[in-house]
C-alpha cells in the first residue's frame, strides 16, 4: 500500500490502512519553499477553528503534527520525498522517490492511493508569502470569521474570486473585489450577484502590486494595469482567489485526468486504473476543505482495502 501525499487526505488514509496492518508507505513530500512543504495547505494557515474536535481552534500546522504522528503511531512508514515518476499500467505498480530515468522503482505497490492535494494559484508579489497566514488567505471558508467588521480585498476576477467575495460580506464591513481587467471572467450568475451586492465594490483594472504590513497586512498596494499609476488601498486582510492547480503532473498520461487537471473519481474514490484510489483536493475542485479531505482518505483506504481483499491480497 503506497500513499502518496500528506495532507488531511494521505495522512488519515494512512491511520486507517495501518491500522487494518497493510503497512503503508506513506511519501510525504519534500519542503521546496515557503508555499510547498509536507502537511499540504494548512501548513499554510494559521488558526483552524472549523476543524472539529478542537473547540478552541488549533494551528494548522499543529493538527498536521498531530495527524502525522496519529499515523506513525500505527506503522505507517513516512518517507520524505516527492513522487518523481509512476508506473501504474501494471500490477504491481512502480514508484520512484529519486531519479526517475532509474530503470528500477523505489517502491512497488499493490495499491496506490493518490492524496497529493492541489495548490491555490499565488500572486508572487512582495509581501504575500511573508503574511500568508497574517492576513492573507486562499480560503474564505476558513478565514473569513476572523475579518468581522474589517475591510478587506479579494483578488481574481472569475467565479471563485466572487464566490469568495459574496461569503466573505458576512463578515467584513466591505469587500473589495480587485481585478485585473474591466470585465469579469466569472459566470453571469455570479456577476449579477455580486455587482448589485452593497457590501462589495470593484477596484478595475487593478494589480496588486504588493502587500503591506508588519506581521499582519495593513493594506496592498495597488498598480492600474494600463496606466502604471499606483495607489494604496487599506485593506486588513487579502484573499487570493486566483485559481487552484491541482499537484497532478505526474500521473498525466496514466490515470483519468479531467480538463483541469483533476482526477477523476467514481464508485467512490476509484480511478479509471484498477488499484489506485484518489482523495482530498487532488480530485475535489468543489469543497476543498481540511475536514473533506480526511473524509475521502477514509473513503479511500476502505476501498483500497477492500479491493486487496476481493483479490485476495
Ligand atoms: P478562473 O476562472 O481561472 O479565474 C481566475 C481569475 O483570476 C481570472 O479573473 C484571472 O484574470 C485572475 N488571475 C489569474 N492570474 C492572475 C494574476 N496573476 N493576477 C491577477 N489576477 C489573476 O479560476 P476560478 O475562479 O478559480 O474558477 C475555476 C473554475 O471553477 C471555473 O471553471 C469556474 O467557473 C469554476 N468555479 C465555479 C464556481 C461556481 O459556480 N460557484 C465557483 C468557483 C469556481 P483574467 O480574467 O484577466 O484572466
Amino acid at each position: 500500500m503506497l500513499i502518496a501525499g500528506s495532507g488531511p487526505a494521505g495522512l488519515t488514509a494512512a491511520v486507517y490502512t495501518a491500522r487494518a496492518q497493510l503497512s503503508p508507505v506513506l511519501v510525504e513530500g519534500e519542503p521546496s519553499s515557503t508555499s510547498d512543504q509536507p502537511g499540504g495547505q494548512l501548513m499554510l494557515t494559521t488558526e483552524v477553528e472549523n476543524y472539529p474536535g478542537f473547540p478552541d481552534g488549533i494551528l494548522g500546522p499543529e493538527l498536521m503534527a498531530a495527524m502525522r504522528s496519529q499515523a506513525a503511531r500505527f506503522g505507517a512508514d513516512i518517507v520524505t520525498k516527492k513522487v518523481t515518476k509512476v508506473q501504474l499500467d501494471s500490477s504491481p505498480f512502480g514508484v520512484w522517490t529519486g531519479d526517475p530515468s532509474a530503470p528500477d522503482p523505489d517502491y512497488v505497490a499493490e495499491a496506490f492511493i493518490i492524496a497529493t492535494g492541489a495548490q491555490a494559484l499565488m500572486l508572487g508579489v512582495p509581501g504575500e508569502d511573508r503574511l500568508l497566514g497574517y492576513g492573507v488567505s486562499t480560503c474564505a471558508t476558513c478565514d473569513g470569521f476572523f475579518f468581522r467588521g474589517q475591510h478587506i480585498a479579494v483578488v481574481g476576477g472569475g467565479d471563485s474570486a466572487l464566490e469568495e467575495a459574496l461569503f466573505l460580506t458576512r463578515f467584513a464591513s466591505k469587500v473589495t473585489v480587485v481585478h485585473r481587467r474591466d470585465r469579469l471572467r466569472a459566470s453571469r450568475i455570479m456577476q449579477e450577484r455580486a455587482l448589485g451586492h452593497p457590501g462589495i465594490d470593484f477596484a478595475w483594472t487593478q494589480q496588486v502590486a504588493e502587500v503591506l504590513g508588519n506581521g499582519k497586512v495593513t493594506g496592498v498596494r495597488l498598480r492600474h494595469s494600463t496606466t502604471g499609476e499606483e495607489q494604496e488601498l487599506p485593506v486588513t486582510g487579502l484573499f487570493v482567489a486566483i485559481g487552484h492547480r491541482p499537484n497532478t503532473a505526474v500521473f498525466r498520461g496514466q490515470v483519468e485526468l479531467d480538463d483541469q487537471g483533476y482526477v477523476v473519481t467514481r464508485n467512490g474514490t476509484a480511478t479509471d486504473v484498477d488499484g489506485v484510489f484518489a482523495c482530498g483536493d487532488v480530485q475535489d475542485d468543489t469543497y476543498r476543505q481540511a475536514v473533506t479531505a480526511a473524509g475521502s482518505g477514509c473513503m479511500a483506504a476502505i476501498d483500497a482495502e477492500r479491493w486487496l481483499e476481493a483479490r485476495g491480497s
